[in-house]
């Protein structure tokens, strides 16, 4: 398939705050031109005249099976959010609620200009995630939860170490490189409290061995930080440090409480570190300080995290809320337009080590492509402030990913908007019956 996108405004975010006119050819899975390029015979013309053709976005925390549990989790903190209603939310899905709520979800990220995702899964159904994601055409990483003790947790959530790592092993096997690597699997150990030293130790020696990310939470909230200190007798992040999870394949989601010494520890490990601005204050966990941590060098992505901690999956919206927070920490210039459009495209791939196949427009990278309507933006100002401030997500208008066109004038191309939602619906009342939260 080839599809020429002519006349926008390109906005490639390959170096530093740059936006030009001209036209994008795809080929297959990638872009093989951008400037003046003339239509190919055959091709698929996607005007972007008065518009600007982005690179998709980047979310490096989100929780697919979650998408359902929207509204039932509210007014928590972190630990009693977890143990009163995700826990037994997440150990009640059955197979038609876990299609119902991935489906959702990518629903949503597609339509609000995510391409790629990190999700972490949960216990059981590796599998029909992985299956949902494959159908979708989203990218992804992604992994099956790990965790093999906890308090609070139910027992249905809770596998021996060795089931862990075997469930993980053979969705490795059936899913890491699908459809040329368009999905690829990452290790999932959820966190230190709900995870074994032996787990832990397990996963950084076999993701290392096998190139795998590793996606974790990470000092989230005072009171998680304060149950692994006394738990571990470390630090959090020194903790993950130590067992070997953070490495340079590692993507940490929070690092809102972080003292300097594990900010040093996790720059030293090569550690990324998912912003989630939403749901850290929505959970009232805190802010994290996106400006220090990138000073200090660690890569800075964007996360929705889940529906249930959000309650949206806009990764636009994340990025313009971490705009605001660190200009209300260190100052009006804290963080640019461009450099947070930066952290929501080439530091989130930098963050999955995709830096080199996705996260700019640049001739032979994969084509991940947002074209934006221009007239849905508020005018004013330069094209990234136009985006973050003006309107963001409102201005999606049609998606590729790898050469396909997922969302075309706004509307989903292979999922059914209507059919996804009503399904969605249908499942939440048997869910939260069994889950004996109705
Ligand atoms: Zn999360």
């Amino acid at each position: 398939m080839t599809i020429l996108i002519r006349g926008g405004t390109l906005l490639p975010m390959d170096s530093g705050p740059r936006a030009m006119r001209g036209d994008l050819l795809i080929q297959g899975r990638q872009i093989v031109a951008i400037g003046k390029v003339t239509a190919p015979a055959g091709a698929q013309v996607i005007d972007a005249t008065g518009g600007y053709v982005m690179p998709g976005l980047v979310q490096t925390h989100v929780h697919l099976v979650q998408t359902i549990f929207r509204g039932l989790a509210e007014d928590l903190s972190l630990l009693d959010w977890l143990g009163t209603r995700v826990w037994p939310l997440e150990a009640a899905l059955d197979e038609a609620s876990l299609r119902a709520s991935v489906r959702l979800g990518i629903l949503e990220l597609l339509a609000t200009g995510t391409t790629t995702l990190l999700d972490m899964g949960t216990t059981h159904g590796g599998d029909v995630v992985m299956d949902e994601i494959a159908r979708s055409g989203i990218r992804a990483r992604a992994g099956q939860a790990m965790m093999d003790t906890g308090e609070r947790v139910p027992p249905g959530l809770i596998e021996t170490t060795r089931a862990s790592l075997d469930a993980a092993a053979a969705l490795i096997t059936r899913w890491h490189g699908h459809d040329s690597g368009r999905i690829q699997y990452a290790y999932a150990p959820r966190f230190a409290l709900t995870c074994t030293r032996e787990l832990l130790e397990a996963v950084a020696t076999l993701s290392r061995m096998g190139g795998q990310l590793v996606h974790t939470h990470s000092n989230e909230n005072v009171g998680e930080r304060a149950l692994i200190e006394r738990a571990t007798g470390r630090a959090p992040a020194a903790y993950l440090v130590e067992t070997g999870i953070a490495s340079d394949r590692a993507v940490l989601a929070h690092g809102v409480h972080l003292d300097a010494a594990e900010v040093d520890a996790l720059r030293e490990a090569g550690a990324s570190v998912a912003h989630c601005p939403s749901s850290n204050l929505k959970l009232a966990s805190g802010i994290a300080d996106v400006v220090g941590l990138r000073a200090a060098g660690i890569t800075v992505g964007i996360g929705s995290d889940g529906a249930a901690c959000n309650n949206r999956l806009d990764a636009f919206e994340e990025m313009r809320l971490a705009a605001l927070l660190a200009r209300g920490r260190h100052g009006p210039d804290a963080l640019g337009a461009w450099d947070v459009l930066r952290m929501g495209t080439t530091d989130g791939a930098r963050a999955l080590r995709a830096e080199r196949e996705i996260g700019s427009l640049t001739v032979d990278k994969r084509a991940d492509v947002l074209v934006l309507d221009g007239a849905a933006l508020a005018p004013g100002g330069d094209p990234a402030t136009r985006i973050l401030y003006g309107g963001g997500s409102r201005a999606v208008r049609d998606v590729i990913v790898d050469g396909q066109i997922l969302v075309r004038d706004g509307v989903s191309t292979r999922m059914e908007a209507a059919a996804v939602r009503a399904a969605s619906a249908e499942a939440v009342p048997k869910l939260t019956a069994r889950a004996g939260l109705s």
